[in-house]
Formats: structure tokens, sequence, C-alpha cells
């Protein structure tokens, strides 16, 4: 899934190519939208609110202003192609969005979302986030408040809920952990430096925004990015244990959280279920099975 990176650096491309100009067409194939008008609009800019876009587009013939927002929930994505380019690819299937001015053409592919909004009503799509990681109004103050105001939550539950910060999915949930050094069923609480920990989550969303590798360990070598995301039934990076995978978070919004039970300490989920302490060593005889669930 995109996570706040992606999808900052997915609006600087649209912002890039569409802001300044004016939409020749815009074909939005989703059933609300499917009478919407655009054609004449003049693109204002295209920004990333934590994981949701919202392109702005400028009043016109009396009416206001309006916010075309969309979400790429899990393999949504936009590219921006050359209008009238006869490789361009707006005829797949997936296809849900396509902005055309007369220079470049953007199409948004498997959105996970897209509405359209007067832009004063943006914030009834985006006003329940916390602190947007990469926005220019980033607070970090008030996302350690909003950490703090559930002190017994499961850390990589609260890193996941953008109501807390928004910008943070499983990818840098996992990495962060592991950097903490807990694992993502620790509760909040358990972060003995709050202040670093979030300052640590700013950062490894701006290391990484301009980049499509996404580095967690600041090596740029294969196999050798990050530390914990995706690495289940590997040899840990920093100690040889094999790293875990479990789900985290309660049903149906579970996600998988991955971590190193050598390296994290704090609650993990075990065989039957219940959370415990994890040893702290290799335990060999589990490595091959891939997931867990945790009982809450
Ligand atoms: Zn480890």
């Amino acid at each position: 899934m995109p996570e706040g990176d992606v999808v900052w650096r997915t609006a600087h491309r649209l912002h890039r190519a569409l802001a300044g100009r004016e939409l020749l067409a815009a074909d939005l194939r989703w059933p609300s939208l499917a009478t919407a008008d655009l054609a004449g609009r003049r693109v204002l800019e295209v920004v990333s609110a934590g994981k949701h876009l919202l392109t702005r587009l400028a009043a016109s013939g009396g009416e206001p202003a309006l916010t075309l927002h969309s979400h790429l929930r899990m393999e949504g994505s936009w590219y921006v192609e050359r209008t009238g380019d006869p490789r361009g690819r707006r005829s797949a299937s997936g296809t849900r969005a396509v902005l055309t001015t007369r220079e470049w053409t953007a199409v948004g592919h498997k959105l996970g979302m897209l509405d359209l909004v007067p832009t004063t009503g943006e914030d009834g799509l985006v006003g329940h986030l916390g602190p947007d990681l990469l926005g220019p109004g980033w607070d970090a103050q008030e996302a350690r408040r909003r950490l703090l105001l559930r002190p017994d939550r499961e850390l990589g539950a609260a890193l996941l809920d953008q109501r807390v910060l928004a910008g943070v999915g499983t990818f840098y949930m996992a990495e962060a952990c592991f950097l903490a050094r807990l694992t993502p069923w620790s509760p909040v609480r358990d972060v003995q430096d709050l202040p670093a920990f979030v300052e640590l989550l700013h950062r490894l969303l701006e290391v990484n925004k301009d980049r499509v590798e996404q580095v967690t360990t600041g090596d740029l070598r294969h196999g050798r990015h990050n530390y914990a995301h995706g690495r289940s039934g590997l040899a840990c990076l920093r100690c040889g244990s094999t790293v875990r995978v479990a789900m985290i978070g309660e049903a149906p919004q579970e996600r998988t959280a991955f971590y190193c039970p050598g390296c994290q300490r704090g609650p993990a989920p075990t065989d039957d279920g219940r959370p415990q302490r994890p040893l702290g060593h290799v335990d060999r005889a589990r490595t091959t099975r891939t997931s867990y669930r945790t009982r809450r």
C-alpha cells in the first residue's frame, strides 16, 4: 500500500504536470461522478494530505472552486503521459480518472476513493487526519499529544491510525518499531523518548520522499534497504534472528506487522494466541509459520 512518501511524490508529479493548466476534459469513471463536468476548469494545485490527494480546481462560471479528492488505498496509482501519446495506457481496465490538459494527461488507476467537493468542504474528507508527516504544517508536538491520548494502545496500531498522525502505513510502522526496539504490540507508553521517536518517523518519510526505494537502514544495496517489513523468514540484518510477521489491529482492519524477536522487546503474538514476552533468541522451530494472530 502506498504510504505518505509515495503519495507526496505522486502529488508533486501531478502538480508539475497540471498546475496552472486548463482541463480540456475530465473523464471520471466513478458512479457518483459520472456526470461531473470539469472541462474549462483551471488546476490550481495538487497537494497531499497524509495518504490523500487533493487536486484543487479554480472557480468557474459562477461555480465555486472544487477539489477532486483521491486515495490510492491498496494498489492505486496516478501516472502522467503526454496528451495524445499513442502509447498511452489510459484505456487499460482499472482506469478511474483521466484529466486532460493540452500538454499532459493524468490517469488515475485503481483508485480506492474519488470524490468531488467544494474546496471549502475539504475538511469533511481530510479534517479528521492527525498532523501530516510531510505536510507544510507538520506539528510534532500535536502528534505526540495524539499518541499519548491512549498510552495503553498498541504502538503499531496507533501509528497506523491516520487520526493520530498522517502518512504512516505498514512499512514505516514496522521500521519505526524496529528502530525503537519495541514490538508493534508494545503499549505507546513504552516508547522511552517520544519526541525522538516522532522525529525519527518524520525523518524516515522525509529522506525517502524523493526516491523510489524506501530505505531505513541507510544501506542502498539490494536486499538491505530495510530491517523488518516484508522480511519474514529472513535473518535480521542486525542480530540474525528470524524476522516474523503477525497481524495487528481489529478485524476487519487488521494489518501485517513484521518484527524481529531478537531486537524488539515487548509483547508479540504466540502460537496459542496469547501475547507474551518474546524470549529474545532465535526460535527456529517456529520460523516456518508466516502468520500469527493475536488475541486482544
Ligand atoms: Zn534482530
